[in-house]
Order: structure tokens, then C-alpha cells, then sequence
């Protein structure tokens, strides 16, 4: 059993309630990789090892619920085209779902560690990874494989867009994903999400893909709303599902139905910066009471982003979030809609990830847009 002591914390963000849980001069105690003691620096126990924080605020680490971090190729292009005035449509998932089908394994596997490093130097501790670029059985059932080495947070997208070889046997194809495909990919999942949207899946065909996925032992979240009110969140709310995510074009009365089925609405704000579209108003869900989790969506074709800090200075400019808000649902939000009672805070049993920033408060994160140096610790 080792402990480690870190002191002087100049202000500690336990996550304790939604106003952060504030401690000025703090120290914080782990063993076993769980947090066991937090109190004043003045009166912290001894313990195996010591880190000194400086001064510096400590935060939990980010808990980036969305993702698809495991592809091949870039779309650079693609958003040169958006940036010249074309709008975002879903047929560029083609092009990554090719040159993901041609990669090796190492590959991909080399691709994801350096995006999961350049994640963690960001502050981001815990990762979701949704597959989705294979849209066959041998790669999408290779990607979660690849992506469980990672993380046990793991996302069958097998109902990501229709693959364009099925084009003509849309049934077809949604007959595999229920079937083979699923078959092949709930070993290593824990979830399974469908893209509710135009141009992606129906509400019926979704609840189908869903349905067929918790029949298996996954659990259920979507992509919904984000191109058009088509009902994604609706059937998020019928289903009772952890999280709806993107949430940019609903209706009150929808928002009402997430607040009283308790799903997270899940906010990316870098899929809107990218694709230069209008960002949703975070107040709507706050103030109907839906918690709200920040996530980066980081992926090749609509938010290349790697970084949560950038994520929520967005949120706060363009989502009407304050900071407070922002972090909340970058860490504790995140790690609700992953249910996971055990992150996105720094309470007593609480696992031990967190951030030592170079930097007096939280507020520092979205003031200088994350560019501070820090010690990220994981267990
Ligand atoms: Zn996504």
C-alpha cells in the first residue's frame, strides 16, 4: 500500500456539488490509486511521497465521453471546403471509413496513442472511443479491440452512416449491424450509439439497432439532433438512455423529457467551430434541469480537436455556459453520461485522476484557453 501526499494546492476543485467544491489551501491524500483524505494543507497527513503542488489549482481530470479516435486518413479538405463555403453533410465518413479499412492494426494502434497523448497532456484522463470508420465486421470489431487496449469506455458504431456498398440494401445493412456485426463487437463494448440524423439513421431504425444492442448487455446512447429536430433525443428519452449528444436543434418540450428521464445532453462544441455552424444554448438544458456534459467529438471530419480546455473556452463563448458551468461538465457531467460515480471528481473514494496546473485557479483553464503547463496524474 503506498500514499502519495500532494500539498499546497492553491485551490482544489473537489466537484463535491455543481459549484465545484471549492478548498483554498488544500492537500489531498491518495492510496491504492483512490483520493483518502482532503483537508487543509496545515494539518495533511504523512505519506510515502510528497508532490508539491506550488501553489497551482488542482482539478479532476477531463472525462471526454465522446470520441472516435480510431481512423486512418485526414479530411483537411473537407473542412477547407466547409471554410469556403460549403455546408456539412454526413457522405465525408466515406472517405475515412475507406482509408480505416486499409490501415494494419499498428497503424491504428500508433495513430490512437498519439492522439490519446497529445488528449493527456491537455488534461483529459478518461476517454470514451466509439468505432464507426469500419461499417464492416472485421474493422469495426479490429477498432474496438484496438480501442479497449485504451479504455474500458468502448462504443460500437456499427450505425454510424450507411456504407456506401450497401447504398442500395439499406435493410441489409442495418440486418448486419443487429446480427454479425454486433455479434462480433460486443465482446470488446460497452455501449452501442447510433447517428440519429439526416442523411444518417431513422428514429425506428435506430430504436431497432438500440434495442438489439441492450438485448446483448451493452448500454444504450445516440448521436441525435445535431443536423435537424428528427427525433434522435425523443427516442433517447423513450429509451431511458445514458446520453444524447450534439442536442443543437431541439425543442423545449424535448428538453423537458431529458430533464425528467435523467439523460445527459451531451454538448461538442468543437463539432459546431469546425463545421461553422449555430452552437445550442447550454441555458435551455441547465435551466430545465438536464445535466450537461462537454466532450470533445474528436474526429476527422467535423472537430479534428484534441483538447477539452479548448472544448469549454468554446462552450463558454458561444454555449452560454460560465466557467463554473463549463468545468462541471467537462468532468463530473462527462463522467455521468459515462455513468461513472467514481470520476470527474476528487471526493474521498474517488479515483485519483487529476490535473496540477501551472496556474492559480480554475478559472485560468478557459481564461488562457488551456495553454498552461501541468502534471497530469492517472490511476
Ligand atoms: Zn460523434
Amino acid at each position: 500500500m503506498t500514499s502519495t501526499l500532494i500539498s499546497n494546492i492553491g485551490e482544489l476543485v473537489t466537484n463535491s456539488d455543481k459549484k465545484l467544491g471549492l478548498i483554498n489551501n488544500a492537500a489531498l491524500v491518495i492510496e491504492n490509486g483512490k483520493v483518502v483524505w482532503i483537508g487543509p494543507t496545515s494539518k495533511a497527513p504523512g505519506a510515502d511521497s510528497r508532490i508539491d503542488a506550488e501553489g497551482g489549482c488542482v482539478t479532476p481530470g477531463f472525462v471526454d465521453s465522446h470520441t472516435h479516435l480510431v481512423f486512418s486518413g485526414d479530411r483537411s479538405k473537407d473542412y477547407e471546403a466547409r471554410m469556403s463555403g460549403a455546408s456539412y453533410a454526413t457522405g465525408g465518413i466515406n472517405t475515412t471509413v475507406a482509408a480505416t479499412r486499409a490501415a494494419s492494426d499498428d497503424e491504428l494502434r500508433s495513430n490512437l496513442k498519439q492522439r490519446l497523448n497529445l488528449m493527456r497532456e491537455s488534461g483529459i484522463t478518461t476517454v470514451e472511443i466509439k468505432s464507426g470508420y469500419g461499417l464492416d465486421i472485421e474493422t469495426e470489431a479490429r477498432i474496438l479491440k484496438i480501442a479497449r487496449e485504451f479504455t474500458t469506455e468502448t462504443t460500437f458504431l456499427g450505425a454510424h452512416v450507411v456504407p456506401k456498398e450497401f447504398a442500395e440494401r439499406r435493410g441489409e445493412y442495418i440486418d448486419l449491424v443487429k446480427g454479425k456485426m454486433l455479434d462480433a463487437c460486443a465482446p470488446n463494448s460497452k455501449w452501442i450509439d447510433v447517428f440519429c440524423d439526416q442523411g444518417a439513421f431513422t428514429v425506428d431504425e435506430a430504436r431497432e439497432i438500440i434495442n438489439a444492442g441492450i438485448a446483448k448487455g451493452l448500454k444504450g446512447r445516440i448521436h441525435g439532433n445535431q443536423l435537424g429536430d428528427t427525433g434522435g433525443a425523443e427516442l433517447a428519452a423513450e429509451l431511458g438512455l445514458a446520453s444524447v449528444d450534439h442536442c443543437t436543434h431541439i425543442s423545449d418540450s424535448t428538453i423537458e423529457r431529458l430533464a425528467a428521464q435523467k439523460v445527459v445532453a451531451t454538448l461538442l462544441p468543437g463539432a459546431e467551430f469546425f463545421t461553422r455552424s449555430p452552437y445550442p444554448n447550454a441555458r435551455r438544458f441547465l435551466d430545465a434541469g438536464v445535466e450537461i456534459a462537454l466532450a470533445t467529438d474528436c474526429n476527422p471530419g467535423s472537430s479534428y480537436l484534441t483538447s477539452m480546455p479548448i472544448a469549454i473556452s468554446i462552450a463558454i463563448r458561444e454555449m452560454n455556459l460560465n466557467p463554473m458551468e463549463a468545468l462541471y461538465a467537462a468532468t463530473r457531467g462527462g463522467a455521468t453520461a459515462l455513468q461513472r460515480e467514481d470520476l470527474g471528481h476528487l471526493s474521498i473514494g474517488a479515483t485519483a485522476n487529476l490535473v496540477i496546473w501551472d496556474a492559480p485557479s480554475y478559472l485560468h483553464i478557459p481564461y488562457r484557453m488551456g495553454v498552461i503547463s501541468n502534471r497530469v496524474i492517472t490511476n
